[in-house]
């Protein structure tokens, strides 16, 4: 059991682990890569840099801190999070368990653009397999998606849906999934029906009709996790208090994934600031 897992590692999860080690506890950063700073050709409106850094040059350095500071860093991608008054960290190749754990997973995701999606939202188009498989057991049901993030939902409602099929959206497969998984890679044309979710319509015309729709595109993000977590959400963002505190105890956001200004020096602050709740919290439960 860690102190404190990071989910991230990009300038907010990095801060985040400074501040945890410098405090003694046990710290794990997941990330699956180096976030948006990889895509900065140039930064220099960050404090203290002697020449503009590549966002590269800069995360490497920050790495490189966290490490020197004794943080555990592992390069993997998180499927889900839950909680039993400890946290379970789910990714691709292990799973951990923490008393605190930080989302720290950067700009939230686009929404996905397709006919149905919004209108059916709470009426057969779900973002949570755990939280709503059961509504549809012994239902057929489809999972958007093509990769790990989508494996994992598609596995959790094997166990109790009818059947299970993936509808990739034109997407190349990017994780091996099961044969008890259908897969369609044609483009979505819509998600119809009436009052509720009635199935999908492909753009080449067939209908595959389905009770309910699960959206799991791309890597799961901080919003995904919170979700799961009965975490409160604004729009795309994360709702935490000015301690970076969300309304589940233990768990903190910071960075791109709470919105406001999305930039290195805001994500580093609040990194801080939420490293220091996660000690905070985990110092009183050790004396509870
Ligand atoms: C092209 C570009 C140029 C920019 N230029 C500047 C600039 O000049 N100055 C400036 O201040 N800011 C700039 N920014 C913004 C800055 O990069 C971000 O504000 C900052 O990186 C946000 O930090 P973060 O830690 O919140 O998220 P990110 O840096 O995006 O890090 C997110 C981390 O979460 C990880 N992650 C996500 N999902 C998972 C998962 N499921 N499992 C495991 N890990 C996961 C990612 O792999 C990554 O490690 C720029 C951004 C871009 C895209």
């Amino acid at each position: 059991m860690k102190d404190i897992i990071i989910i991230g590692r990009g300038p907010a999860g990095l801060s985040a682990a400074l501040y945890a080690r410098r405090a003694g506890m046990t710290t794990t950063v997941i990330g699956l890569d180096n976030g948006s700073l990889e895509k900065a050709e140039k930064i220099e409106n960050y404090f203290g840099l002697e020449r503009p850094l590549s966002g590269r040059e800069l995360i490497m350095v920050g790495i490189e801190q966290a490490k020197r500071l004794g943080a555990e860093l592992i390069t993997d991608e998180v499927t889900d999070v839950q909680w039993d008054g400890d946290f379970t960290v789910t990714a691709k190749n292990s799973v951990y368990r923490a008393q605190a754990v930080i989302l720290t997973t950067g700009a939230p995701r686009k929404k996905l653009k397709i006919k149905g999606i919004t209108e059916f939202e709470g009426k057969g188009v779900s973002y949570c397999a755990v939280c709503d498989a059961f509504f549809y057991r012994q239902k057929p049901v489809a999972v958007i998606g093509s990769g790990e993030y989508a494996l994992h939902e598609a596995s959790e409602l094997l166990h109790t849906c009818s059947s299970v099929t993936l509808f990739t959206n034109g997407s190349p497969l990017t994780a091996s999934f099961p044969d008890t998984v259908r897969i369609i890679e044609t483009p979505i044309a819509e998600i119809y029906g009436e009052e509720k979710v009635g199935g999908v319509r492909l753009t080449a015309g067939a209908e595959i009709p389905v009770a309910g729709v699960f959206v799991a595109i791309g890597t799961a993000a901080a919003t995904d996790f919170a979700r799961k977590l009965g975490v409160e959400i604004s729009g795309n963002s994360i709702v935490v208090d000015e301690k970076m505190r969300t309304n589940v105890p233990g768990l903190f956001a910071a960075g791109d994934c709470i919105g406001g200004v999305l930039q290195v020096s805001v994500a580093v602050g609040e990194g801080a600031k939420a490293a220091l709740s996660a000690i905070e919290f985990v110092r009183k439960k050790a004396k509870s």
